[in-house]
């Protein structure tokens, strides 16, 4: 009954999300904040007749209020159904064999290679430095048909500074494409956003999902010169034409309107974090320097497979990664200074 394609396909595996709620969640980088107050708002005026209809395909009214944030044109950004679509649609429409390999670092987000099995590209992971970090040369050594990574990248949280990303775009050809996956770029690193007038072949991937704690509504944007856009387009309108559903749109719009109130708790997020990585450290705690709203971390002795499932046995979820150079590392969400407590007490009991 079932395609060769579809028995070739290793999907990606999500973070748990146990249905029972018993657990202190800190193991998908969920925002510990609900989403703006303003939201209630915009839903209990919902005319509900609103929802007979299919949105917008466009998102053109989002798009819209993302380009004066950015200050942009319209069709300058895309919008998806999370950024998980956005990545899928740019490895579709930037990446194929035919130039050679797509490159990304070997310590990165876990889909990267699972879209490349989807879409059938040949792929050539680069290893980081000892000390974790993305050597940019190296990308520019290898060429390939393209490049992506996150910035700040995960699960290591640190970020490729902005005059290394200048420094990348600039001896990287022009004719293939770069992604920079933002996805946790506001928790104190700088985007790349800017750099599409000058660099017209950086895609920029954004989420909803993290710094505006909306990531069950599944809202994700690319920012990139009109071109690569137009691409983006013709591959979602080969997929699904409405991937951003009447209330995302709204609620995606809404959440615009709102900075200050993200401001504050993106702030409160950060401090929480560079608290709870100098407590780890004081308790012997090897801490990756994170810009994003989660640390990788490890203790000497103790195995990230050890650390997870006893932070589990006692209520705690943190994402372990069976995989070379971190397995001896937990990933961990930070949540509001009370979790992070209660998760140093348990810390300070178990290890
Ligand atoms: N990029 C990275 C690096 C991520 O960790 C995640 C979250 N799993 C995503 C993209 C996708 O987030 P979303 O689809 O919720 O926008």
């Amino acid at each position: 009954m079932f395609s060769e394609r579809m028995k070739k396909l290793v999907p990606y595996t999500p973070g748990e999300q146990p249905q029972d709620k018993r657990y202190l969640k800190l193991n998908t980088n969920e925002n510990p904040y609900p989403p703006s107050p303003k939201i209630r708002d915009v839903l209990d005026g919902l005319d509900i007749g609103r929802l007979r209809l299919y949105p917008d395909p466009m998102s053109t009214r989002l798009r819209e209020k993302l380009a004066v944030k950015w200050g942009l044109k319209k069709d300058q950004v895309f919008v998806s159904n999370g950024s998980d679509e956005a990545l899928s649609f740019c490895f579709y429409a930037f990446f194929g064999s035919e130039k050679g390999k797509l490159l990304f670092p070997k310590v990165t987000y876990s889909f990267f290679p699972v879209y490349c099995s989807f879409y059938n590209i040949q792929y050539k992971t680069i290893p980081l430095n000892d000390d974790f970090t993305i050597d940019v040369t190296k990308f520019i050594d290898e060429g390939g048909c393209g490049l992506i990574f996150p910035n700040p990248n995960a699960p290591t949280g640190i970020e490729v500074p902005p005059e290394k990303v200048i420094y990348l775009l600039e001896n990287y050809p022009k004719d293939r494409v770069v992604v920079i996956d933002e996805a946790y770029i506001d928790f104190g690193g700088e985007s790349a956003a800017g750099l599409i007038h000058r660099f017209h072949n950086l895609a920029v991937v954004r989420t909803f999902s993290k710094s505006m704690s909306l990531a069950g509504l599944r809202l994700g944007f690319v920012i990139a010169d009109e071109a690569l856009i137009s691409a983006l387009f013709t591959v979602k309108d080969s997929f699904n034409s409405y991937p951003a559903d009447t209330l995302a749109q709204l609620i995606g719009e809404t959440a615009l309107s709102d900075e200050g109130y993200y401001r504050t708790i993106t702030d409160e997020i950060i401090s929480t974090r560079e608290n709870f990585a100098r407590k780890l450290v004081e308790l012997g705690w090897n801490v990756l320097p994170s810009k994003s709203n989660f640390v990788l971390t490890g203790k000497k002795g103790v195995s990230g497979k050890e650390a997870y499932l006893r932070l589990k046995e006692r209520g705690i979820l943190v994402r372990h990664f069976d995989l070379d150079k971190i397995r001896d590392f937990v990933r961990i969400t930070i949540g509001k200074r009370e979790d992070m407590e209660r998760l140093l007490d348990e810390i300070r009991g178990l290890f």
